[in-house]
């Protein structure tokens, strides 16, 4: 699995930090998505697809790449 974040659209407020901390955090300076883990382990998997499906901006971007 990648993870790939859309920053130009992210809004703040950390819906994905909230949902997943091991992976997302937020900016100190604007509140925007800092990206922790853009490879994630298999049993962080779930928690990145829960984390894509409710960002309010469709901002962060899960695939089955390698
Ligand atoms: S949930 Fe989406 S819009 Fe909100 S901080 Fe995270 S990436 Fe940005």
């Amino acid at each position: 699995m990648k993870i790939r974040i859309d920053h130009d659209r992210c809004r703040g407020a950390g819906q994905c930090a909230l949902t997943a901390p091991e992976l997302f955090d937020q900016s100190d300076d604007d509140g925007t998505v800092v990206l922790l883990n853009e490879q994630p382990p298999p049993e962080l998997h779930d928690r990145a697809r829960l984390a894509a499906g409710l960002c309010p901006n469709a901002v962060i971007h899960v695939t089955d790449e390698p």
